[in-house]
């Protein structure tokens, strides 16, 4: 040790030690004694066996370790208190063989009260004079807290943490396996089933985050009680969740599976203090052969999920070629959609009003129609249905305000006085666009069409989603200046409370009802009832799909204020709004229906 010779003073070490390194230790102890206590008191867990197991010596941290007093784990039979009997000779050797400190093997221990505890052993081999065979030298980790991390980890690793469900890693690997195991036994049959909550963003937008969690723990627990042990059911992802089912007996049985996990369903979640209704769509892929891939297995159960969305959501699709035929047709169809707008494929055509008291046009509803450049007539509400699949709605919602509004100021030449109205239809997404308001006002401007001059057709449906905010939006519009009217009337799912709210001016009542009208006296007390519920609200009632003088006669009974349908004109392109105006009008006044 230097000591700064100049200044005379000593390291900070040697301060503390208090005397002079060089100098001889001022006590005397044998290597035995030193070895004795150094061996009894180290705080690592030690133990002496022979090479047969027997127990030579412990040290006080390898007893607190175990739980036994020395002389238990000295006396006959202290190598089996341990649990030591097991391991023979070679499994000592097997730990002496492994390199010091890293190559530590975990071994167990039994402790008095009965349970084990997991070290990592690292072993020593020494000669002992007395012992024929020689000894080793254990020192052992206690590992029990980091094996129930690496459990903890491992859990968190393949679980999802929400639902305590098996995650996309484990189900990845369930369905790997299932695979391999039914190629291997030269078949099996197998599904997965994909469940897609419907509209599960209302709950989470309306409700809160944490009540859409609460229903999704509620969900899983009820999904649980719906799968067997062997089935592997998993949160794939938010809404999404997986059933991995293995040994089914044929591929007809997944309908069953289908209906226990769509009975989750019936019953509404109470979450939040609400009662909360969740409905999902759900698509299956069964497999009879194990030579599948989990990645196209995926991508068909998706395809078949959507389809079950697309027909209405709130049911299964099995998956089978047309569902993938269908799949693709509309991909295509939603692709040259979006070439069709810039084209100028697509257009507006217009279908007389007739107000049925005079005979008179009173205005005309937009219809979009999409002019094909290969294929036969796409009709509109297959396209739109496609549109609405996207975004693509929003451009060809406010291609048909800016079109048919246009094309409406152009009428004014035809109106001689009158005041002609144009329909446009909106769609539900539309509806709760936030935009909305903002491109009827900008259709408006660019027009020049007074707002009066305007009717926005809603449809019954949109009233299933958030009725507060359609019924804003609504509001909204009609603060504009528009007038609202309700859409395909007595076939949807309105409820007078929607109704009520958005006190819409004009109800057109469905084709549906109208052409089933002649010669069935039931359907038109039912007809009568909607058009006197209609005329109760203050809305003036018009009747679709009129194609002849019997479904005229009909409507004009149960006294609908507004005829439309083939009878009188079907929708014409813009440019023959003039001469199908004059036509219509003449027909009546010749009294020719
Ligand atoms: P809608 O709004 O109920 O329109 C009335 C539909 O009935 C039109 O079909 C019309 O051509 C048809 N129609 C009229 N009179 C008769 C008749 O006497 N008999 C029969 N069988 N049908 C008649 P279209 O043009 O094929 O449109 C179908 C649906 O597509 C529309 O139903 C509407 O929901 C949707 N649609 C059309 N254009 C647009 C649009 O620009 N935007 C939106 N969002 N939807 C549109
Ligand atoms: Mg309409
Ligand atoms: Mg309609």
């Amino acid at each position: 040790m230097a000591v700064d010779g100049a200044a005379g003073t000593q390291h900070a070490g040697d301060a503390v030690a208090g005397r002079s390194p060089a100098a001889p230790a001022p006590w005397h102890v044998t290597g035995r004694e030193l070895y004795e206590r150094a061996f009894a008191l180290n705080p690592t867990p030690l133990l002496v066996l022979d090479g047969s197991g027997f127990v030579v010596e412990v040290n006080d941290a390898f007893c607190a370790l175990v739980g036994h007093d020395r002389a238990t784990l000295l006396g006959p039979g202290g190598g089996q208190v341990l649990g030591l009997a097991e391991r023979g000779p070679d499994d000592l050797r097997q730990l002496g063989d492994s390199p010091a400190g890293s190559g530590a093997r975990p071994v167990r221990w039994r402790r008095d009260d009965g349970s084990t505890v997991t070290t990592r052993v690292a072993a020593t081999f020494f000669e002992l004079p007395g012992v024929p065979d020689g000894c080793w030298l254990l020192a052992a980790r206690d590992t029990s807290g980091e094996d129930d991390l690496v459990e903890q980890l491992t859990y968190q690793a393949f679980h999802d943490p929400l639902t305590g469900l098996a995650n996309r890693v484990l189900f990845e690997d369930r369905l790997g396996h299932a695979l391999a195991r039914a190629t291997r036994a030269g078949g099996g049959c197998g599904a997965v089933f994909l469940l897609d909550l419907d509209d599960f963003k209302g709950v989470n937008d309306t409700l809160g985050h944490h009540v859409g969690d609460e229903l999704l723990v509620a969900l899983a627990d009820r999904l649980r009680l719906q799968t067997r042990v062997s089935d592997t059911l998993c949160r794939f992802g938010g809404d999404e969740f997986l059933l991995l089912v293995e040994d089914l007996e044929s591929p007809h049985d997944v309908d069953d599976v289908a209906a226990r996990l769509m009975s989750s369903f019936e019953d509404p979640f109470e979450v939040g203090g609400t009662s909360v209704i969740q409905q999902a769509s759900l698509g299956i892929v069964p497999w009879s052969t194990g030579n599948e891939d989990p990645t196209s297995l995926f991508a068909r159960a998706d395809t078949a999920m959507y389809e079950a969305k697309r027909l209405g959501k709130g049911r299964h699709v099995v998956f089978d070629p047309g569902v993938h035929e269908r799949a693709v047709q509309r991909f295509e169809l939603a692709q040259e959609l979006r070439g069709a707008l810039a084209a100028g494929e697509l257009s507006m055509h217009f279908q007389p009003l007739v107000e049925l008291a005079t005979g008179r046009v009173e205005g005309f509803e937009a219809l979009m129609r999409w002019a094909h450049p290969t294929r036969a007539t796409v009709p509109p509400d297959v396209f739109i249905a496609i549109a609405e699949e996207s975004d693509l709605i929003f451009e060809l919602g406010a291609f048909a305000l800016r079109e048919a509004t246009r094309r409406a100021m152009g009428w004014t030449a035809v109106e001689h006085g009158r005041s002609l109205y144009v329909s446009v239809n909106l769609s539900t997404r539309q509806l709760y666009d936030p935009n909305l308001v903002r491109t009827v006002e900008e259709a408006l401007t660019l027009s020049g069409l007074p707002p009066s001059r305007l009717v926005l057709e809603v449809t019954e449906t949109a009233a299933l989603g958030d009725l507060e905010a359609a019924n804003q939006t609504m509001q909204r519009l009609v603060q504009l200046g528009a007038t609202i009217a309700i859409d395909d009337f007595g076939i949807g799912y309105s409820s007078l409370s929607y109704l009520s709210l958005i006190y819409p001016k004009i109800i057109k009542i469905d084709q549906s009802l109208v052409r089933g009208c002649p010669g069935d006296p039931d359907r038109l007390v039912l007809l009568e009832g909607v058009v006197s519920l209609g005329h109760g609200l203050g809305a003036k009632v018009v009747a679709e799909g009129i194609e002849n003088a019997e479904h005229l006669a009909c409507v004009r009974a149960v006294g609908c204020d507004v005829g439309q349908g083939y009878l009188f004109s079907p929708a014409v392109p813009a440019g023959d709004v003039a001469a199908a105006l004059h036509r219509v009008e003449e027909e009546l006044r010749r009294g020719r229906h």
